[in-house]
């Protein structure tokens, strides 16, 4: 495997006298070029533009508003993955603002790091009624799919808010101006469900497309395949993650997402309805679906919600139409340690990992 100061070079040679705009749609990749300086010692021609990569900056609002709802119950524990808590909503003034203020108001709100802790918080506490609020992507919802799948007590409940990432990209493809000339596929969605998911971008819109892992080496050998690919005019797929991707993806995972979810048109934070981009719970699930259990009505929640606080730009950064720095409240009214939208909240949020990566404007 060449160097990362090799695949510059090559970067550098195969871009030369060319503008060539990359598109990642994945959090850990954006972590990656910004924390190792990467878009710094790109040739000025090549561009790298973060996209949809963070789950929970797409959550809608009403699902938070809904997850803040059913926290305030006297027997709810409420349980989520720690960037959700801290994600602000746009709410009536009498309510908290988020799942952390509602817990820092005495509710039973707790951070967890995987599935299988909200199954240890339900056996342990019987008596309560637990709530998942889960937002992610493929790779979280496979293990999610999985809990399901093995049985879980009465009293846990899934509030889903799970999405696919293919269909955000297939929906800025299919719009007038997508704003990209190649795209680095992610590789952890891959492992799950496949390098070839990705090849509707070649096939239907002749873009340039490679798989890429996380290493500073293996990004910059997708980055370099997608440039290269762009300029020879030779769009193809590129798994440059073979050693952890295969083209069919995990069948056991994919077999269990879909004997568990159904997939779904979905709401994404700012940007609307995209169809086929969510997970709902089948029927056989309903008792532990918590929108079914607690009579939750996301139309309702949806009217009472907003979309994003004012003055916030996320969804443009999350469709890769404006750079995190480009938001006039970056850095400014906005920071990690008083962050106005989702994306300066999460790990995966594009304005987050540029500000903690030291990128001021
Ligand atoms: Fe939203 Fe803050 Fe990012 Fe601006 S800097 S887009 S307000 S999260």
């Amino acid at each position: 495997m060449p160097t990362p100061k090799e695949w510059l070079e090559r970067i550098r040679e195969i871009s030369a006298g060319q503008h060539v705009r990359v598109l990642n749609v994945c959090g850990g990749h954006e972590r990656t070029i910004s924390k190792a300086g990467v878009r710094a010692v790109m040739p000025e021609g090549v561009e790298l533009i973060p996209g949809p990569g963070c789950p929970v900056c797409v959550c809608p609002e009403e699902d938070i508003f809904a997850a803040i709802e059913l926290a305030q119950r006297p027997d709810v524990t409420l349980v989520a993955f720690g960037d959700m808590l801290h994600v602000p909503a746009n709410v009536p003034k009498r309510m908290p603002r988020s799942l952390q203020a509602v817990k820092d108001a005495g509710a039973d709100v707790r951070p967890i790091a995987s599935p299988q802790e909200a199954l240890r918080i339900a056996r342990d506490s019987p008596e309560r009624e637990v709530v998942f609020f889960a937002a992610g992507f493929e790779t979280t919802m496979a293990p999610v799919a999985s809990l399901m799948a093995e049985g879980v007590p009465d009293n846990l409940s899934i509030l889903l808010a799970g999405r696919r990432t293919w269909p955000a990209v297939a929906m800025l493809l299919e719009s007038e101006a997508p704003g990209f000339d190649a795209l680095v596929a992610p590789g952890h969605v891959a492992t799950i469900m496949g390098a070839n998911e990705w090849r509707f971008v070649v096939d239907q819109h002749n873009v340039p497309a490679a798989v890429a892992g996380f290493h500073t080496e293996s990004l910059l050998s997708g980055i370099y395949s997608a440039v290269r690919q762009y300029v020879e005019g030779r769009p193809f797929l590129d798994n440059c993650y073979g050693e952890v991707v295969r083209p069919e993806g995990n069948a056991c995972a994919q077999d269990i997402l879909n004997r568990v979810m159904d997939v779904v048109p979905a709401n994404w934070r700012g940007i609307g309805e995209i169809p086929a981009s969510g997970y709902s719970l089948k029927p056989d699930y309903a008792a532990h679906d918590a929108r079914l259990r607690f009579a939750v009505d996301p139309a309702e929640d949806r009217k009472r919600a907003g979309q994003m606080p004012p003055g916030c730009d996320c969804a443009r950064v999350v469709l890769g139409k404006i750079y995190p720095d480009e938001c006039a409240l970056y850095g400014k009214a906005c920071t990690p340690r008083n962050p106005v939208g989702p994306c300066m909240v999460s790990d995966e949020g594009a304005c987050r990992i540029w500000w903690s990566s030291g990128i001021r404007t």
